[in-house]
């Protein structure tokens, strides 16, 4: 049942072969044993799954069960689950219980779906390696047989590693400058995130706002079109979240792709990309000649100053949000403080990882008087400098691709004293996230035995038209259901 899809598990379970409690079981127990090697989770509800089974069968017994009702999947630890502990890969929010859930989580809740647990992460999403979880770092199923521990990638690698090792079919992630189509591309699995504003970020735990959006981790891109079926959609309690109609993702998945426009932008094929790399990208490219799309160059100008820009703004927004972390409120408090100056400053060195306190404190500097017009209204000019490329460009192309990364998974702890090769991760991500653009990243081959990923970029919108091509692809290809050793 492990290698199912979520759509198979879902016709399995209407055809009654498997009940959802046994289904569940099935699940729970091979993810209690196989975990320790990935330490892909951080938290498994596993009565709480149970007695979810249990009600799924019988919405599915009273004819009312939908596409999920019974199928198992997992939340990345940043979705707030009513109940249930939510720590952000925080020490911070070690013993943090929500006494609400997110959008995203009520949603899955509705649809009957059983959530197996919380999916570990580099703390509050700051990171593209998951080492910077309070809980440990995760390790990527691909590449074990070297005898060497890889990234999964991040931030939402747990959620990547996790269902790469088919310990669930689907997982859902964020994304703030490429948390879902990084690890995705390093784990070997399909993963899809929405235009701003698509998926509803109330009760999803802050980083930068104007840049965060949830969005789909499966290993098909039908799985993932299943799933942005339940998370999309209008949020009256999310005040960017966008009115309009969602449509059924999985409705257009077999369209032809006959006449398809596709801009490969050149600047994402530079030197920073591995020659072996590329061939794998431009490989897939190829099949979609094949499928009758038709290829040009375009270019992003400022493509180059998204890196530069994203952290300014990012760490800026972080350092508003995270100030309601102070040992007042909820979360982390220190211990016997002396005084209230004591307790916030000791809570917040003890509470906080190193990243984190990077992060806050380059923010609180670029917004700081005096330098605010230097760093951060410079920032924002660059930003909108980038979506323009943008617009540009699908003025006159449907998609773009690129390489999702510059490199495959690289080995734990290669980058970790160098904060600037890190950031270098997102070098192909990070620009869709400052525009606000849909972006997919499809499993496209391998390097060294490592995952490959093919970045498909559509414009505000366009995630039918992607899930569409990733989908037409994993027909002709069969690089996503390649399974680690
Ligand atoms: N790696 C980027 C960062 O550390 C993006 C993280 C994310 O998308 N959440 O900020």
């Amino acid at each position: 049942m492990h290698n199912k899809s979520v759509a198979e598990l879902s016709r399995e379970l209407e055809s009654g072969k498997i009940s959802s409690v046994e289904l569940t079981q099935q699940f729970l127990d091979r993810l209690k044993q196989e975990d320790g090697k990935y330490n892909s989770f951080i938290t498994i509800t596993e009565e709480q799954a149970l007695a979810d089974a249990k009600a799924a069968d019988e919405k599915r017994a009273a004819g009312k069960a939908s596409a999920w009702t019974g199928v198992p999947f997992a939340h990345k630890d940043i979705f707030c689950t009513n109940g249930v502990r939510t720590t952000c890969g925080s020490k911070m929010l070690e013993n943090f219980v929500p006494p609400y859930d997110a959008t995203v989580t009520e949603k899955f809740r509705q649809a009957g779906a059983v959530c197996l647990g919380k999916t570990n992460m580099d703390e509050f999403a700051m990171g593209s390696s998951n080492e910077s979880s309070y809980f440990g770092a995760v390790t990527n199923p691909w590449g074990l047989s070297t005898g060497q521990k890889r990234v999964p990638g991040g931030s939402s690698g747990g959620s990547a590693a996790a269902v790469a090792a088919r310990l669930v079919p689907a997982a859902t992630a964020t994304d703030t400058g490429g948390s879902i189509r990084q690890p995705a591309a390093l784990c070997g699995v399909t993963g899809l995130k929405p235009t701003y504003g698509r998926v509803s970020r109330y009760g999803m735990i802050a980083f930068a706002s104007s840049l965060d959006q949830g969005g789909t981790m499966a290993r098909t891109a039908e799985d993932n079109a299943l799933m942005l079926n339940v998370m999309a959609g209008f949020d009256p309690k999310d005040s960017t979240s966008i009115d309009r109609a969602v449509p059924d993702y999985t409705a257009t998945l077999n369209e032809p792709l006959k006449g398809l426009k596709i801009g490969l932008p050149k600047e994402y094929f530079s030197d920073q990309l591995s020659p072996a790399m590329e061939e794998q990208v431009l490989n897939a490219v190829k099949e979609y000649e094949k499928l009758g799309a038709t290829v040009k160059e375009v270019s992003l100008p400022n493509a180059k100053l998204a890196i530069a820009a994203y952290y300014v703004i990012a760490p800026a927004e972080a350092s508003a949000n995270l100030s309601r972390f102070d040992g007042v409120r909820y979360g982390y408090r220190c211990e016997d403080p002396k005084d209230l100056m004591d307790m916030y400053t000791r809570t917040r060195a003890e509470g906080f990882g190193a990243e984190v306190k990077r992060r806050i404190l380059v923010g609180t500097y670029a917004l700081s008087h005096g330098y605010y017009d230097a760093y951060y209204l410079k920032a924002q000019k660059v930003r909108r400098l980038i979506q323009q490329d943008f617009a540009n460009a699908f003025k006159e192309v449907d998609v773009l691709m690129s390489p999702t990364s510059p490199s495959p998974a690289f080995v734990q702890g290669e980058k970790t004293n160098d904060p600037v090769t890190m950031y270098l991760e997102d070098i192909f991500t990070i620009a869709i996230n400052l525009a606000g653009l849909p972006a997919m990243s499809v499993p496209a081959g391998f390097v060294d035995g490592l995952p490959v990923g093919l970045q498909i970029i559509g414009d505000h919108f366009a995630e039918a038209r992607l899930l569409n091509a990733a989908h037409q692809f994993q027909q002709v290809t069969d690089w996503h259901q390649r399974e680690p050793e």
